[in-house]
């Protein structure tokens, strides 16, 4: 999980990485981190915590610089620690560098071993060090930033869209396959590099395209040139950033999320219809879904849980029964809607049971007659290695359980999850392209112990065919 984004801009940038943070908040709330450059001199800034906890005005003043990166957290690797926050920053010889990353690499202690064994050393837990080790490395021989990517494209394993400043320069690259997400806007005085295109939107700009697996690109006063480094005959674009993770409103290698979302509640009609008095939504995660469902099967949309927007993160509860009143905190039943109602409940996924087996408890204790129930995903049975916080199989409820069974343990009356072919047409780009892991258990990347089918990749060695992209 985690944000990332890189900004030039002739006009400043602190303010615009503020704001481009903040439109990928729900990429990770850990922590928030804003590095910038002014053509001789490094600013930062981070912390733990929200974007809007850890920056104020005076301090994004204090950012100066036409350029600059951003990071938010959600941590998958490396603990819950200060240090963690990213951008790190690093002086390596005569340059000044700073790095941001999305992603989960499966190699990493491997990797990591190496470099120890050389004698390096480390401040963090993260991928991120280890990825501008491998950096620094190869830029110490060959001194070209190029063949430094093509190395981390050699030997990392696993899921990274990264973004690099160089002493002002600003790099982009995504891993050969895509798995985590990368897009390129225009501003009117700049380019954005970002997790997601909400973020482009939150300036005003103008999404051009998504980075294409295996490329980097580099930005500077000349504008844009992006080189290929590697190509592979599939791509695999985390299918989860479609059910959940990314913002509806963000267009992800070509798909409006809304609309995926939208067409597989559609479908969820057509694969399980039911009898009932209103489609439900579980806010906000299952509202395109429930839009879907409703205008196919023409039984109403009607919003009979309504959540407290200030419940930014779920809390962690010592006990059962504070948990159980969080969830009531955060999500209130209109009582009205629900009494002697049958209800269809629908919701992006189920991952350990437990938020919807107290979500139909609430809406039971309202009055509901019949609570239906369904799902924007296939069933989750496997985890996630590539950078989703998807848990080990003994904590997901359907990965040694039938639908059956776990349509008991939750209290429905009846449960669906949407079919992968049906998932994957509404997504609109081909299953060879797209990673479903934690659907089916085979990665496409080899992880010890699991099945995968890892696609050839090519390494266009030395040959970077550069083309320069000029933004009017
Ligand atoms: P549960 O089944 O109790 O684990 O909760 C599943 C719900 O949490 C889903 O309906 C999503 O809205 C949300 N969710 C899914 N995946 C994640 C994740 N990786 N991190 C946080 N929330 C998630």
């Amino acid at each position: 999980m985690c944000g990332i984004v890189g900004i030039r801009d002739a006009g400043g940038v602190s303010f615009s990485l503020y704001y481009a943070l903040f439109a990928l908040q729900h990429r990770g709330q850990e922590s928030a981190g804003i590095s910038t450059f002014d053509g001789a001199q490094l600013y930062k800034h981070k912390g733990q915590g929200l974007v809007a906890e850890v920056f104020d005005p005076a301090i994004l003043r204090g950012l100066e610089g036409d350029v600059g990166i951003g990071h938010v957290r959600y941590p998958t690797t490396g603990a819950n620690k200060p240090e963690n926050a990213q951008p790190f920053n690093f002086l390596f010889r005569d340059h000044i560098i700073s790095i941001a990353h999305n992603g989960n690499l499966v190699n990493a202690c491997e990797l990591r071993d190496e470099y120890e064994a050389r004698g390096q050393i480390f401040c963090t837990t993260t991928d991120t060090e280890l990825i501008a080790k491998v950096i620094t490395d190869e830029m110490s021989t060959s001194g070209c930033i190029e063949d430094a990517v093509h190395r981390c494209m050699r030997i990392l394993r696993g899921s990274y869209s990264v973004i690099l400043m160089i002493d002002g320069t600003l790099y982009g690259f995504r891993d050969p396959l895509g798995i985590k997400p990368m897009c390129i806007g225009k501003t009117s005085q700049g380019i954005i590099l970002a997790s997601e295109s909400v973020a482009v939107d939150a300036l005003g700009g103008t999404l051009l395209r998504d980075l294409k697996p295996g490329e980097l690109v580099c930005i500077d006063e000349g504008g844009m040139r992006a080189m290929q480094i590697a190509v592979s005959d599939c791509r695999a674009h985390c299918i989860f950033e479609y059910i959940y993770f990314a913002r509806a409103d963000s267009i992800l290698d070509g798909a409006l999320v809304y609309d995926v979302r939208r067409n597989i509640g559609a479908k969820l009609h057509e694969e399980a219809p039911v009898n009932a008095d209103s489609i439900c939504p579980v806010p906000d995660s299952g509202t395109a879904y429930a839009i879907g469902y409703s205008k196919t099967s023409r039984i109403p949309f009607v919003e009979s849980l309504m959540k407290n927007r200030y419940m930014g993160r779920t809390f962690i509860m010592p006990s059962q029964i504070e948990r159980e009143k969080a969830v009531r905190m955060k999500l209130n039943p209109i009582r009205d809607h629900l009494t002697g109602k049958s209800v269809v409940l629908v919701d992006d996924s189920i991952v350990r049971g437990t938020t919807s087996r107290r979500i139909i408890g609430i809406i039971r204790d309202a009055g509901a007659k019949e609570v239906h129930v369904r799902i924007g995903s296939p069933a989750i049975t496997a985890p996630c290695y590539l950078g989703v916080d998807i848990p080990t199989r003994q904590e997901l409820i359907a990965s040694d359980k039938s639908e059956e069974e776990v349509r008991g343990r939750i209290t429905a009356n009846s449960l669906h999850h949407i079919s992968l072919e049906a998932l994957v047409e509404s997504i609109g780009i081909e299953r060879k392209h797209l990673c479903t892991g934690c659907l089916t258990g085979c990665y496409p990347v080899s992880i010890t112990g699991e099945q995968s089918q890892p696609p050839a990749i090519d390494f266009l060695d030395g040959t970077y065919q550069t083309k320069l992209e000029l933004f009017e």
